[in-house]
């Protein structure tokens, strides 16, 4: 914990997921403070209350470090209308729908706020002060539960044209493929992500593969990755699979935007067993002249990604700067 002194400028990040909220102080570019709440809410209303309540925490510990802040951003998964403010349809949260939400914390803090997506806001704080800092064109893959992606292009945050863009878990990758929480079938997302790696897992076993899993294992990508790492051949298949459907992805992407970098982050990506497959992949079905000279980087932010991402990017914001393409 680095709490700066003096007149360090500081800004609240909030990362708001389907079970957990985090809250973060940002002064002078580091955490100064956070604080994680569970998510509990069942309507727009009970949302936005926790929301309050948590930037009512974070307002009380500024003015005990003698500081003010300056402005809040908002980063939660699903579809955000970043011009209005408006948080449309979060995944895994029943009952919340259309919060105009930075209206709301504005209105409740007299500072301005910001909404963004959380995998925007994750991609940010690698370009700021993460693995991608000073790169003009960057792709990202958070491979979690689900799969997120953003887009840097042309030096901006790019949202196209109703602020969705970068909805990587949702490329079709198969025909006729298993079904998919947008209500597709066959997306990125069904193969690659945790839940998908558990779903292979799981069909395996019950189909006789050798292993020394239980179904009771295969409920956990961590444990599968466990698994894994102990030379558990199923294990190791079922990350290997998701692996080359992120490879494929990325080639599609690389040979679309003409990336300097992809940086893979979320936690399934953290066990370190998706990132060489998943690269070798990219190379055989990209282009090699567009392949050539690209880095591939594990994020630099781990669980704080969002929250850091949402403040730096209310930072910016505030300052005038140019984030996004329009
Ligand atoms: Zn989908």
């Amino acid at each position: 914990m680095e709490t700066s002194r003096a007149a360090a400028r500081t800004v609240a990040g909030v990362d708001i997921g389907g079970t957990k909220v985090t809250f973060i102080l940002l002064s002078g570019g580091a955490i100064a403070y956070r604080v994680v709440l569970p998510y509990a809410a069942r309507s727009s209303r009970e949302f936005s209350e926790l929301i309050l309540k948590g930037l009512g925490d974070l307002r009380l510990r500024a003015s005990e470090a003698g500081t003010a802040i300056m402005g809040t951003g908002l980063g939660c998964a699903g579809m955000v209308d970043q011009k209005r403010g408006v948080l449309l349809f979060p995944p895994n949260m029943p009952g919340v729908r259309n919060v105009a939400l930075a209206d709301i914390v504005s209105k409740a803090t007299s500072t301005p706020a910001y909404l963004e997506n959380d995998a925007n806001c994750a991609l940010f704080a690698e370009w700021i002060s993460g693995v991608a800092v000073g790169r003009r064109n960057v792709v990202m893959f958070a491979v979690g539960t689900g799969v997120g992606g953003a887009l840097i292009v042309d030096g901006h945050l790019h949202i196209g044209r109703h602020g969705f863009a970068g909805e990587i878990g949702h490329l079709p990758m198969v025909e006729q493929g298993l079904p998919c929480g947008c209500g597709r079938h066959g997306c990125l997302e069904t193969i690659a992500s945790g839940s998908g790696i558990e779903r292979y897992v799981k069909s395996a076993l019950a189909r006789g593969s050798k292993s020394l899993m239980t179904i009771e294992d295969a409920e956990s990508a961590r444990t599968i990755a466990e698994f894994a790492h102990n030379g558990d051949l199923l294990a190791q298949q079922a990350f290997k699979r998701a692996a080359r459907y992120l490879g494929r992805a990325a080639a599609a992407l690389i040979n679309t935007l003409d990336p300097d970098m992809v940086v893979l982050g979320g936690g399934v990506a953290e066990s370190g067993l998706l990132m060489d497959e998943m690269k070798s992949v990219a190379q055989q079905h990209s282009l090699p002249l567009l392949f050539e000279g690209i880095e591939f980087a594990m994020a630099h932010y781990r669980n704080d990604a969002g929250a850091v991402g949402a403040a730096l990017l209310a930072d910016q914001l505030l300052k005038g700067r140019p984030v996004y393409s329009m």
